[in-house]
C-alpha cells in the first residue's frame, strides 16, 4: 500500500474541482495545472498550489502529459488523477505516470489499451459471452465483404469508427445504396478526429436505450457494481440528461446487466471506476457497446443513490487497497437526475454559446448538487467543452427527484449565454420522459426550439406576480409605478435561458 499525501489533477472546470473536494476531505494535498486561458479559474484557486503548463490550446497544455510528469516530480506529487477527457483515457499517459514512479489514479495501460478500441474490445469481452449487437468482428478491409456482412444483418446499420469517442465517429447507413458513400465519410471522419481509419458494422438498433452499469475494482481483482444509469436522452450521440436509477429495468435484468459488466471489467483485468454502455432494445434485451475506462460526466447520480464517493473509492484503490464495500452492501436509495448545463444554443442546433456569465446564480437546498466551474463575471473559453454546470436532484421516488429538478433549472439564473436549462426543462415536463417511455430519438421525436418559446417559469412568474404586487403598494401614489414593475419584469425575463 502507498498512501498518496499529494495529487496533482490533469484537468479544469467542474472535475478537477470535484476531484479536488474529495481530496481536501481526505486530508490529501492537491495540485492544479492550467493553461494561459485558465488563469482565474476555480480549480486554479483552489488547489494547494497551481502551475501553469502552457498556452490554451489543449495540445499545447492540458495534453501534454510530458509536462505534467514533470510538475509532479518538482512538487513531490505521488499520483495523478486524470478526470474524464484530456488524458484519461490515454494508455501511453498511464504507463508513463507509472514509468515515472507515479501513481495513475485509474486503470492499467493495458486496460486503457484494450477498451479503449471498440473492435478490441468486443474481442475481449466475446469471451465472456457478453450480449452484442451484431456486425462484422473486425475492422472493415474489404468493402464488398462488408456490404454482404450488412445485408445479412439488415439495413439500417451504423459505421463507427473503432477509436470513436465523444459521440463522434459515427454513420447510419439507410440502404445499401448508401452503402459507399458513408463508408468513405466514416473512414475519413475517423482518420481526422481520431487518426485511426479503422471502421466496423454493426447492426443499428430501431428504439434503444442507452444503459451503462457504474463498476469498481481493486487490484486485488474484487469487482463490484454500482448499478445503472439511463442515459437515453441525447444531443449528437451525446447525453444531456441522465438518471438512476433506469425507470424500465427490472430487478433481474439490472442484476444480469451488473453481472455483465463485471465481466467485462475481468476481460482485460480491471482496475478503478469505469462504466460499462450497453443498449437495450424494446424487448429489454442488452447489448455491450463499450466500456469508459474513466470516471465519467455523469457519476454523480451513481454517488446520490449509493451514497458511495466514487472519487474517493479511485484513490483508495490506486493506494493499493482492497475494497471495503461488498455487493451486498450495496442498495438503491431514492433516484437521482442529472442535467447538463451547457452554454450551447437548444434553438440553433446546440451549437456553442460561449460568452461571459453576466448573472450566475445556483439553485439550492434540499436533495440539490451542482458540480461547476465558474462565477459570475468569468468568461467561458472558446478552446473547451462549453459545459457550465452539471445539476443534479436526489430524491426519495422518481417523480420527486424530476420535480425538484424542475424547481432548480427555474432557481438557476444565467445571462450573458445561451443554455441548455431550458431545454432540459422541457425534457423533464415530457410526457415521455415522465411516463418513463422514451428512447434515444427523444430529441429527434419531440423535440423543436419552438417549444422553448412558450415555455413559462413558474417559480419566475410568481416572483414577478409578488414583485409586481409589492411594487405596487409601494408605489401606488407615485406615477413611475409601471416603467419600475415593467423594468424588473424585463430583468426577470432576461434572466431566462
Ligand atoms: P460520458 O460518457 O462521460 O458522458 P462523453 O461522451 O460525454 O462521456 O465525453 C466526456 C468527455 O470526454 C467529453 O469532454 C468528450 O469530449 C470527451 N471524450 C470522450 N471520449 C473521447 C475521445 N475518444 N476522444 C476525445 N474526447 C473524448
Ligand atoms: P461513443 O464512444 O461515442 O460514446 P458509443 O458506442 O457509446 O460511442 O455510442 C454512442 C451512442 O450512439 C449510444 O449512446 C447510442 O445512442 C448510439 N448508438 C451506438 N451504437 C448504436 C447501435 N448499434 N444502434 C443504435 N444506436 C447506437
Ligand atoms: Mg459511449
Amino acid at each position: 500500500m502507498s498512501p498518496i499525501k499529494k495529487l496533482l489533477i490533469a484537468n479544469r472546470g467542474e472535475i478537477a474541482l470535484r476531484i479536488m473536494r474529495t481530496c481536501r476531505e481526505m486530508g490529501i494535498k492537491t495540485v492544479a495545472v492550467f493553461s494561459e486561458a485558465d488563469r482565474h479559474a476555480l480549480h486554479v484557486r483552489y488547489a494547494d498550489e497551481a502551475v501553469c503548463i502552457g498556452p490554451a490550446a489543449s495540445s499545447e497544455s492540458y495534453l501534454r502529459g510530458d509536462k505534467i510528469i514533470e510538475v509532479c516530480k518538482k512538487l513531490n506529487v505521488d499520483a495523478i488523477h486524470p478526470g474524464y477527457g484530456f488524458l484519461s483515457e490515454n494508455a501511453k499517459f498511464s504507463q508513463a505516470v507509472k514509468d515515472a514512479g507515479l501513481i495513475f489514479v485509474g486503470p492499467s495501460a493495458h486496460s486503457i489499451e484494450i477498451m479503449g478500441d471498440k473492435l478490441s474490445a468486443k474481442r475481449a469481452a466475446a469471451r465472456y459471452n457478453i450480449p452484442m449487437v451484431p456486425g462484422t468482428p473486425d475492422a472493415v478491409t474489404d468493402r464488398a465483404e462488408a456490404k454482404v456482412i450488412a445485408s445479412q444483418i439488415g439495413y439500417p446499420i451504423l459505421i463507427k469508427a473503432s477509436a470513436g469517442g465523444g459521440g463522434k465517429g459515427m454513420r447510419i447507413v439507410e440502404n445499401e445504396a448508401e452503402f459507399d458513400e458513408q463508408m468513405e465519410r466514416a473512414v475519413s471522419e475517423a482518420i481526422s478526429s481520431f487518426g485511426d481509419g479503422a471502421v466496423f458494422v454493426e447492426k443499428y438498433v430501431a428504439s434503444p436505450r442507452h444503459i451503462e452499469i457504474q463498476l469498481l475494482a481493486d487490484q486485488q481483482g474484487n469487482t463490484i457494481y454500482l448499478f445503472e444509469r439511463e442515459c437515453s436522452v441525447q444531443r449528437r450521440h451525446q447525453k444531456v440528461v441522465e438518471e438512476a436509477p433506469s425507470s424500465c429495468l427490472t430487478p433481474q435484468i439490472r442484476a444480469a446487466m451488473g453481472e455483465c459488466a463485471v465481466n467485462v471489467a475481468r476481460s482485460c483485468g480491471y482496475y478503478g471506476a469505469g462504466t460499462v454502455e450497453f443498449i437495450v432494445d424494446d424487448k429489454l434485451d442488452f447489448y455491450f457497446l463499450e466500456m469508459n475506462t474513466r470516471l465519467q460526466v455523469e457519476h454523480p447520480v451513481s454517488e446520490m443513490i449509493t451514497g458511495v464517493d466514487l472519487v474517493r473509492q479511485m484513490i483508495y484503490v490506486a493506494e493499493g487497497r482492497t475494497l471495503e464495500i461488498k455487493q451486498e452492501d450495496l442498495q438503491i436509495n431514492g433516484h437521482a437526475v442529472e442535467v447538463r448545463v451547457y452554454a450551447e444554443d437548444p434553438a440553433n442546433n446546440f451549437l456553442p454559446d460561449v460568452g461571459t456569465l453576466q448573472t450566475y446564480v445556483r439553485p439550492q437546498g434540499n436533495g440539490v448538487r451542482v458540480d461547476d466551474g465558474f462565477e459570475q463575471g468569468m468568461a467561458i473559453p472558446i478552446y473547451y467543452d462549453p459545459m457550465i454546470a452539471k445539476l443534479i436532484t436526489h430524491a426519495a421516488t422518481r417523480q420527486e427527484a424530476i420535480d425538484k429538478m424542475v424547481r432548480a433549472i427555474d432557481e438557476y439564473q444565467i445571462t450573458g449565454v445561451q443554455t441548455t436549462l431550458g431545454f432540459c426543462r422541457f425534457v423533464l415536463q415530457h410526457e415521455a420522459f415522465t411516463s418513463g417511455q422514451f428512447d434515444t430519438h427523444f430529441v429527434k421525436h419531440y423535440f423543436t426550439p419552438a417549444v422553448l418559446k412558450g415555455q413559462t417559469n413558474e417559480t419566475e412568474e410568481k416572483i414577478v406576480a409578488a414583485l409586481v404586487g409589492h411594487l405596487l403598494q409601494e408605489t401606488k401614489k407615485t406615477s413611475n409605478a409601471s416603467s419600475t414593475i415593467t423594468a424588473q419584469k424585463s430583468k426577470w425575463k432576461a434572466n431566462r435561458s
